[in-house]
């Protein structure tokens, strides 16, 4: 049988969903055709058909996520789901495989809601040498079909980030040095896009605030995490640096965005529940502290990034993002705000702190530092948990989840030195202190070059100035035309202007 494009055409305009095909050599694979297209998996959305309990299902997703199969059964109620082999699939649709078109004869179609990320994707149309190029919102509107959010990124870790796309960060001063827990869960991986991507890392320096109320010690601090980025490689000619208070947009947004938002969800917020949880008086906790979520929002989306690298504790602050983005795009029936994915690194993500228990995190005071003076970092070093039942080094010792072995896996570019370590401390031939004399000699080498690259740049502020003025310089120039936008969509901009 032979699959009329035209008749299909007609189809879609007769329900109003806008579409353009376009013709190349014939392929099966959705790479290849991307790559001849020029468009990135971000733009192109598959459609799998399914079986579920005797009904057909169409699950529409993005190419660049898999289906969460829990979610999925749960969504549709049933344990009873499976993906139709290619007898069944040609005998329903009439299609050859792999150019399944968004109008096939299934019951109902479930559309994972990544494909509005952008404004028009790239899907089947029922040929192989044929795409579809269909506007997201209006896949919408094909019957029997809603809108979930069963589909998550295939990786979700830095390597799968597109190229070329834009990144933000921002890290708070709220104390006066990284640990190396910041280091591998959020700076290196920052620091690693800028070669490749277009980022933007800013020092959070308003959500400071929330804890320190000492104009020197704020001071001390803001300085000090401009010369630590610095000096760990971030590269102001690749990426925009700037401060965040040199940058207005930010506090005039977050009062925008705090009116897409709920208390009730506030109150969810880790930072604020931790709070009360040891024990902190409502009477005690300032409302810098409750809204910082919300600056948080706001600081992203003026910058409407692909993706945020953090760690795992910033998780629950960029769903937040996420929702009051949508809930904005929602209010006001727009694509403002793409809604931007967190991409956090599965084993570095949540560092484990010297006391072998808890994250290491710097208000816990479980750290190794990287700018410390070197006796800081020895005293550390020295004072951190290791293998709870061994009482001698002659007692064989255990390795695996040991903080001291995950450190020098992170730090200790000496392989060698670390298997046989390793091998001994299982063996029970070596003691801690060698292993931690060890890891304090690697520590050394790793962070010796960005130490004295800390120095230098202390020694000329002129020069860190000048980074900080032109990166928001280049930021504001983004900054204001998203705050632009905005009060134009609310109706801040009226005839009064
Ligand atoms: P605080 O205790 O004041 O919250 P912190 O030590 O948690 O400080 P932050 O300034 O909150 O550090 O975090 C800076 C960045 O480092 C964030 O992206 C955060 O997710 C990440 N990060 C913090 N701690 C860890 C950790 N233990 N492992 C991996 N990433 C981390
Ligand atoms: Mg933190």
């Amino acid at each position: 049988m032979k699959f009329d494009i035209k008749q299909y055409s007609e189809e879609l305009d007769k329900l109003g969903i806008e579409h353009e095909f376009i013709e190349h050599p014939e392929m099966v694979e959705v790479e290849d055709v991307l790559k001849y297209l020029g468009k990135t998996k971000l733009e192109s959305f598959s459609t799998l058909i399914m079986k579920a309990d005797g009904e057909y299902v169409a699950v529409i997703r993005r190419d660049d996520t898999k289906v969460n199969q829990g979610k999925l059964r749960k969504q549709l109620g049933t344990e009873n789901v499976k993906m139709l082999d290619l007898v069944e699939f040609e005998k329903l649709t009439g299609l050859p495989s792999g150019a399944a078109h968004i109008l096939s004869s299934v019951d109902r179609t479930l559309i994972d809601r990544k494909v509005f990320a952008s404004q028009y994707s790239m899907g089947g149309c029922g040929s192989l040498s044929v795409s579809g190029k269909y506007k997201s919102d209006d896949l919408k509107k094909i019957p029997n079909s809603m809108v979930v959010d069963i589909a998550e990124l295939v990786e979700d870790s830095i390597g799968t980030i597109h190229v070329g796309k834009r990144i933000l960060s921002g890290i708070t001063p709220s104390g006066n040095q990284l640990h190396i827990g910041n280091y591998f869960g959020a700076v290196a991986p920052q620091i690693a896009l800028q070669d490749t991507h277009d980022t933007h890392y800013f020092v959070a320096d308003l959500h400071a605030l929330t804890t320190i109320h000492d104009r020197d010690k704020l001071e001390t601090n803001i300085t000090g995490v401009v010369l630590d980025y610095l000096a760990l490689g971030l590269d102001s000619a690749k990426c925009v640096f700037f401060r965040q208070s040199d940058v207005p947009e930010h506090s005039q947004l977050a009062i925008v965005l705090a009116n897409y938002i709920s208390y009730g969800q506030m109150k969810r917020m880790h930072a604020y529940k931790d709070k009360l949880q040891t024990g902190t008086s409502e009477e005690s906790i300032n409302m810098g502290l409750f809204n910082y979520p919300i600056l948080m929002a706001a600081d992203i989306l003026l910058y409407k990034p692909y993706g945020v690298p953090v760690g795992e504790d910033q998780r629950q602050h960029i769903e937040l993002t996420r929702d009051i983005a949508e809930n904005f795009n929602k209010t006001y029936k727009t694509n403002t705000f793409p809604l931007p994915e967190p991409l956090i690194s599965k084993e570095l993500g949540r560092i484990i702190g010297t006391d072998g228990e808890r994250k290491m995190s710097k208000s816990l005071g479980n750290i190794i530092g990287i700018f410390d003076d070197e006796k800081m970092i020895e005293k550390q070093i020295m004072s951190c948990f290791t293998d709870p039942k061994r009482l001698k080094a002659t007692d064989p010792g255990r390795v695996e989840g040991n903080p001291i072995f995950i450190y020098h896996d992170l730090i200790n570019d000496n392989l060698e030195e670390v298997k046989e370590l390793k091998e001994r401390y299982r063996a029970g031939t070596v003691g801690d202190v060698e292993v931690k004399r060890k890891l304090i000699e690697a520590h050394k080498i790793k962070f010796g070059e960005a130490r004295e690259r800390r120095s230098v740049l202390e020694a000329d502020m002129g020069i860190v100035k000048k980074i900080l003025e032109d990166g928001a310089k280049k930021a504001r120039e983004f900054a204001s035309q998203t705050l632009a936008e905005v009060y134009k969509v609310i109706g801040e901009t009226n005839q009064l202007n």
